[in-house]
């Protein structure tokens, strides 16, 4: 599973991946950055986070922030961490933690000696929250959700002060201590930062930043019964680790002013936080809890599935990180939330793979071709390992008596403009050399069954408009899991009211087993191909020497295309 790649360290000076691909357009972040640079603001460093949930599996729009993230700091030879945030005590799993680490990797970074968890700032985070509340700028407040929910109010109208908000300092820390210690259950107690109940910004209305949750960690045990808020958790995890600048996606731009408050009333290293549209794209989902469901309800294989737009799915499917890389890099970055269309990632596979992927010849529908002047036959013919990389050689494929060509390059009564092979007519086979189709058997319900034909070698010239694959009629076997996209709409999630699981496309995977040229049996799995004529596939982490399983990773043409 495993893919050649060069991993480049974000703590040493090297090229952003991307420039190994699509061309770099400048976006907002790196006018900032650059803007930031050229003042001194941090001194001309450059330092970055991706802080993910461990809670799942990442997928393609967690690549686009990370690609951002890592991006922003290997172009200003900066850093960027990698963070589990891990605030929320009931959600973690080391299989997520371990997974992500992976999925990182894979893409291309390194955080170098930056990996952290959001938990190891736990001291730090109540220690700050006891100084809020000695200035007079934090209180325990003891209304409950419902209470708090009608006293916070609605932007139009100034919310109403709860009862506890003055509270002198030295109650509320003994309150607050006594929250820490266990004496009050989960909810009855929150600790809120003193902010102002009349903003226009309801984050700004006292937000709690404390919370009660008898639950143990994965990592602090049961040390803690009290747990940070993300918003005032964020921004300290980020001062204490210097990050410069903190990107994330567009909705938690109305928590900017929370994240600066915490960081001008901590006293803190002045990060700033910068939103950008996330990435949505056509034909599937992209939230975690509807990717679990689709993985716990067995509608797919596993997080890994090649449907799946998981990094670990598209790695099995066989994309390769440059072109996730390139992708993301063509998408931009802006501040408008957008559909982006999964051909525009399909288009950057080809791209990659047409360069770097062995030819070879595969023949999923076998229809035998009995051919009637054998003596005319050659030994074999011989093909191109790689057009694009002269280098890689040649391959040989041989020939004999019976060949195999795929059922639908031939019509028995063929429509206007069919080129491939019909009766009377004759087409180029690949590399060898000319089929004039001289007779049709048909099985006993009137299905063709095989044809015979009269073989031409290559210097015949006969004149033909089509030239089609084919192999040996004892070429070895193999699985070919043809996948296409996992849902048939554009956007299966779009209607709250509908089930998006309803738009799954049920013609998602077939699977047949093909006949393939035999330099195909030398393949370990994440080796890409070109099937001529019928797409890129993927070495499957399910292949054995004696029983290989390829996937489709993408067909040669935009197939959907209108
Ligand atoms: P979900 O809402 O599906 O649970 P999340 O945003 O909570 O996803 P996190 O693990 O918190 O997932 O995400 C880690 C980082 O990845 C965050 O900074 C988040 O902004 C970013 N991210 C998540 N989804 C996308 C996306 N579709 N496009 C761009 N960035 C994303
Ligand atoms: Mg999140």
């Amino acid at each position: 599973m495993s893919e050649s790649n060069s991993v480049a360290s974000a703590s040493a000076a090297a090229p952003s991946p991307a420039d190994e691909g699509a061309a770099l357009h400048m976006h907002f972040i790196r006018e900032l950055i650059a803007a930031d640079n050229a003042s001194g603001k941090y001194g001309g460093k450059v330092v970055t986070r991706f802080p993910p949930e461990p809670n799942g599996y990442l997928h393609i729009g967690h690549a686009k922030a990370i690609c951002l993230d890592f991006g922003m700091a290997l172009e200003n030879d900066g850093a960027c961490h990698l963070r589990m945030d891990d605030t929320n005590p009931a959600r973690e799993d080391v299989e997520y933690t371990n997974a992500i680490k992976e999925d990182v990797r894979w893409l291309g970074f390194d955080w170098g000696e930056h990996f952290h968890y959001a938990s190891d700032y736990f001291d730090k985070m109540y220690e700050l929250a006891c100084q809020l509340i000695r200035e007079g700028k934090a209180y325990v407040c003891a209304l409950s959700p419902e209470e708090w929910k009608t006293h916070r109010g609605v932007p139009t109208a100034p919310g109403i002060p709860s009862p506890y908000r003055d509270t002198p300092p030295e109650v509320n820390l003994d309150l607050f201590q006594r929250m820490r210690a266990g004496e009050f259950a989960d909810g009855e107690r929150v600790l809120r930062a003193k902010i102002d109940m009349a903003s226009p910004n309801l984050h700004m209305r006292d937000p709690v930043i404390y919370r009660i949750l008898h639950t143990p960690h994965p990592h602090t045990g049961d040390k803690w019964c009290i747990y940070p808020m993300y918003d005032f958790a964020h921004p300290i995890e980020d001062a204490l680790e210097g990050v410069t600048h903190s990107l994330c996606t567009l909705e938690f731009e109305v928590h900017r002013p929370l994240y600066d408050w915490v960081i001008e009333n901590c006293r803190l290293f002045p990060s700033q936080q910068r939103e950008f549209a996330r990435l949505s794209l056509t034909y599937t989902v992209m939230s975690k809890r509807k990717l679990l469901e689709l993985v716990q309800r067995k509608l797919v294989r596993g997080w890994d599935d090649p449907r799946m737009p998981t990094l670990c799915g598209l790695r099995r499917r066989g994309v390769p990180p440059e072109a996730i890389r390139d992708f993301c890099e063509t998408v931009g970055i802006t501040k408008y939330d957008s559909l982006t269309d999964v051909a525009l990632l399909e288009h950057a596979v080809r791209d990659r793979l047409n360069a770097t992927a062995r030819r070879a010849m595969a023949v999923l529908d076998p229809l035998p071709v009995h051919i009637t002047n054998p003596e005319a036959l050659p030994a074999a013919a011989t093909g191109p390992v790689n057009p694009e990389d002269p280098a890689a050689g040649e391959r040989s494929i041989p020939l004999a008596p019976t060949l195999l060509i795929e059922r639908e390059d031939f019509s028995e009564v063929p429509p206007p403009k069919y080129f491939r092979l019909s009766p009377g007519k004759a087409v180029r086979i690949r590399y060898a050399g000319f089929l004039t189709c001289e007779g049709v058997d048909h099985a006993p319900d009137g299905t063709v069954s095989a044809l015979r034909c009269r073989f031409d070698p290559m210097d015949a010239g006969l004149k033909v408009k089509a030239t089609i694959h084919w192999l040996p009629a004892d070429a070895p076997t193999a699985t070919v899991r043809l996948y296409d996209r996992l849902f048939n709409v554009p956007e299966p999630d779009a209607d709250k009211d509908v089930d998006f699981t309803t738009h799954l496309n049920p013609d998602s995977l077939k699977t047949v087993t093909a006949h393939v040229e035999s330099s195909l049996l030398d393949t370990k799995p994440g080796d890409h191909w070109q099937f001529e004529r019928l797409g890129y596939f993927a070495t499957d982490p399910d292949s054995t020497p004696t029983a290989p399983v390829f996937n489709r990773t993408v067909t040669l043409k935009d197939l959907w295309k209108k």
